[in-house]
């Protein structure tokens, strides 16, 4: 029983903790369904460096199906029709993304606060829509077995919300799912990587791409006027290569870009360099009565192929679809959450089985071979060999397995 004296108390349907993609897009969609939703983000705005901006075929298609396609793709944003990289002296499509059987046949560049916003912009559109940002969940209300809300900490003070289904969409680290107590599968990941941003020269390379060289990854991200690298090491090395020292680091990094050596000490000091430490792990179980998880706090994805945002997306609009229903008429029941599992179980694991296989095969490789890369792995050589092969990571990525449709909110529950 908790005694704390909480200054505020609200009631809503849906308490949804954590304002990210799949937080936001679930919150939109329920309303849209005409259900009571209150989305809790712990920060005061979506103004983050670093996190997931590859917006996927897949995502895009979500964005068609909800009428919004052409006013997304007003935002900022880059097109790109193809993966590719550069390892040793070879480019190497990796997938190719302009056959698929998507409205949009590229993925999209777009910094994830402006595709956060926008979501919320939309979102708000529905009276039923509640978002309070700087309301950091930090407790479970429970009623018996049943988690019944939750306890905020807000700059407004205490706050206390119940709710007859609360959602975890509080990212890799969640609190809700550490609250809950749910069981975690680490499946690991033998890399960490380095997050950076250095300014965008007028004869650089004209997109993003991948270097692959003897011992190292890097992956530069077109922003427009910026470049956002990310540098992957191997896992728990963080320390050594700042012992090593910054310019160590910048040598390294002229090494497999070198248009960099004119602007590298732009990273004048190591705040200027963002640790991420390489997570892949899904939940046992995703639900409790009235909680589910969703998103990276169902299921931290490594950042191999960028689906992160993607599969967070996807795990909104199935929730979404199969959980309106039984929202607008009271508390969902635990075969309801259990279906959203079972809905998006199969892609995560598929997925993360890919990645893993990638991490070992690839990522693992190259990271333990400093001097030599050697031939291509098996795999790249075969995808180069034919562009046909080409569309299969195109559609994995791009598309992903059994991919969601949005309801029209009248079918929801049909
Ligand atoms: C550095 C980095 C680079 C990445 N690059 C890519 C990429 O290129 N492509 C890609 O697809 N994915 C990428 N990802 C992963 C991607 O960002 C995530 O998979 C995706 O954002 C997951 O969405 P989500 O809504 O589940 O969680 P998140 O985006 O993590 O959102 C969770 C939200 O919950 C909030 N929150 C956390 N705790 C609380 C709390 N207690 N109370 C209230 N709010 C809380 C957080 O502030 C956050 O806004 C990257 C991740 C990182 C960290």
């Amino acid at each position: 029983m908790d005694n704390t004296p909480h200054s505020e108390v609200l009631q809503t349907r849906c308490c949804i903790a954590g304002g990210g993609p799949a937080g936001l897009l679930l919150g939109f969609l329920l309303a849209r369904a005409g259900v009571d939703v209150l989305v809790l983000e712990k920060h005061a705005d979506f103004l983050r460096d670093f996190r997931g901006d590859t917006i996927h075929p897949s995502t895009l298609e979500v964005m068609h199906e909800l009428g919004l396609l052409p006013e997304f793709l007003r935002r900022p944003h880059q097109e790109l029709p193809r993966l590719t990289a550069r390892i040793g002296d070879e480019q190497v499509t990796i997938a190719d993304f302009s056959h698929l059987p998507t409205v949009c046949k590229f993925l999209a560049f777009m910094p994830q606060w402006d595709f956060l916003d926008f979501l919320v912009e939309q979102a708000r559109s529905y009276a039923t829509f509640h978002l309070r940002m700087q309301a950091e969940v930090t407790g479970l209300l429970r009623r018996d077995d049943r988690v019944t809300g939750v306890e905020a900490k807000t700059d407004r003070g205490a706050l206390r919300v119940e709710a007859e289904l609360v959602v975890g969409a509080d990212g890799r680290s969640s609190v809700v799912r550490q609250l809950a107590g749910l069981e975690i599968v680490d499946l690991g990941a033998p890399m960490d990587a380095l997050w950076m941003r250095l300014s965008r020269g007028p004869g650089d390379p004209s997109q993003s791409f991948g270097r692959i060289a003897s011992g190292q990854i890097l992956a530069l991200i077109d922003r427009g006027d910026y470049w956002q690298v990310a540098y992957v090491i191997p896992k728990g090395r963080f320390e050594e290569i700042r012992e090593r020292g910054l310019p160590a680091l910048q040598q390294a990094l002229v090494a497999l870009a070198p248009f960099f050596a004119d602007r590298v000490s732009e990273l004048a000091d190591w705040s200027d360099v963002k640790l991420l430490t390489v997570k892949v792990d899904h939940l046992k179980r995703w639900y409790r009565p009235g909680l589910l998880c969703i998103g990276d706090a169902a299921h931290a994805m490594s950042p191999i192929g960028g689906v992160g945002i993607n599969l967070a997306i996807q795990d909104a609009v199935a929730a979404a679809n199969i959980l309106s229903s039984p929202l607008r008429n009271g508390a969902p029941a635990e075969t309801d959450l259990a279906a959203v599992q079972r809905r998006r179980e199969l892609p995560t694991r598929l997925t993360q089985r890919a990645q893993v296989f990638m991490q070992n095969r690839v990522i693992r490789r190259v990271l333990s071979s400093p001097g030599q890369i050697g031939s291509l792995p098996l795999i790249l050589r075969l995808l180069q060999r034919s562009p046909l092969l080409q569309r299969i990571p195109a559609y994995l990525v791009g598309v992903g397995v059994r991919p969601e449709h949005v309801r029209s909110p009248a079918r929801i529950g049909a």
